[in-house]
């Protein structure tokens, strides 16, 4: 695909009315609401979340998770309750990564002058990390919903995506608790990076016929040695392979990070599917890519998606950002209806920024019920929990 990476093509502020009328033309395309899960029928939490950074139980004044109560949100009228026609993004199960490609393409076709996208670095397998801005890319208030920093964790990509198609479709037309869309848009720049580790996400879905570099495939196929040898896993190689969390050299890019790094996991001194956290801090493509792209903005807040357990993480140790992260866990679970853990991460971007200088607050929700690949069945209740959350967040750093 001859796909321009370095293009940065945003073209302000320009009206596109007939974009969804154009589209009628196209009703043969299915609804989303032909899938979608009923509002509001928010499962039960499970105990057993994936966070990878999760170390011991602290809330605000050590008081540990708390309890979100049955009731689900109240049904709303907004935008993203309403189907697209002729949508561009269809989740399917393992959404690739050249199907990312394929759909951030003819969003910025069917979009121009809504939607941008960059490459802020590659892959040692050689894939692209794509960071799209939609809103107002000049505003001063800035955000990032960043996912799949965990390959496994493929479920969020598709998640995203679709949120993304949800505000460019319903941009002019849609509202949020009364706000126009637009008028939200207009003074945010929104950056998505729905996948930060698509080395790991195509070696979770495509085994080892992902991997082009022989190099590469010769270091994954030592981790598994090692790790067998050890005993770190007992999964026959295809499946050890399709639970990767890491990178492409078997680096865990969410324990990448400058937070209590040293503490993590010091007898594991090799490449895996899981938890090695590199020669040093943004020792990895991936995680100097989102370091940088985060340099370069100034966010107000980091949104991180994962899979799974239907929880919300907000705490890290020597939090400069506690209040803030947990507001914004607070508003999260009353929107998704997953619980609020105490854990204070340790070695994950959310973590690192919290503790930072200048630091953001951010949380990190983590998605879907199952085991890790989340199977996709669960894809509508996941939509359905978090559909609303890029506009509460909007909302939240336009009033924070
Ligand atoms: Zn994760």
């Amino acid at each position: 695909m001859n796909f321009t990476h370095n293009s940065r093509k945003h073209i302000t502020k320009k009206t596109v009315a007939g974009c969804l009328c154009l589209s009628l033309a196209f009703l043969a395309a299915a609804p989303l609401s032909a899938w979608a899960g009923p509002a509001g029928d928010i499962p039960p939490a499970v105990t057993v979340p994936d966070s990878g950074t999760g170390s011991g139980p602290a809330g605000p004044g050590g008081g540990g998770s708390v309890t979100i109560p049955d009731t689900p949100p109240a049904a709303d009228d907004s935008f993203y309750n309403q189907a697209i026609m002729d949508p561009i993004v269809h989740p399917v199960d393992k959404y690739s990564y050249e199907q990312m490609e394929q759909d951030i393409l003819a969003l910025a076709a069917r979009y121009p002058g809504r939607i941008s996208y960059q490459t802020i670095g590659q892959t040692l397998d050689g894939r692209y990390i794509y960071d799209i801005v939609i809103g107002n890319p000049g505003a001063q208030k800035k955000i990032l919903f960043q996912g799949a920093i965990h390959g496994r964790e493929y479920i969020v990509v598709p998640l995203m995506m679709q949120q993304i198609e949800y505000m460019l479709a319903f941009q002019d037309s849609g509202s949020y608790l009364g706000q126009p869309l637009n008028a939200l848009m207009g003074q945010t720049a929104i950056h998505f990076i729905p996948m930060s580790n698509p080395d790991g996400v195509a070696l979770s879905q495509l085994g080892e016929s992902a991997i082009r570099s022989p190099e590469l495939l010769e270091g994954i196929r030592a981790m598994y040695a090692a790790d067998v040898a050890e005993e770190r896993t007992a999964l026959p190689y295809e499946q050890y392979l399709v639970r990767w969390k890491s990178n492409a050299r078997g680096v865990d890019l969410n324990h990448n990070f400058n937070a209590d790094w040293e503490s993590l996991n010091p007898t594991l001194n090799h490449g895996s599917s899981s938890d090695f956290k590199g020669s040093a801090p943004l020792s990895e493509p991936e995680s100097q890519a989102l370091a940088n792209v985060i340099a370069q903005n100034g966010f107000s807040a980091v949104i991180n998606y994962h899979a799974m357990g239907q929880v919300i993480y907000w705490d890290t140790n020597d939090n400069k950002k506690a209040a803030e992260s947990y507001d914004m866990a607070t508003a999260a679970s009353g929107v998704t209806g997953y619980q609020i853990m105490g854990s204070k991460g340790v070695g994950g971007l959310k973590d690192w920024l919290q503790r930072e200088t200048s630091p953001i607050a951010g949380i990190t929700l983590e998605v879907g019920r199952s085991a890790c690949p989340v199977a996709f069945s669960e894809y509508p209740a996941i939509w359905e929990q978090n559909k609303g959350i890029p506009c509460l967040f909007l909302q939240y750093i336009l009033t924070h």
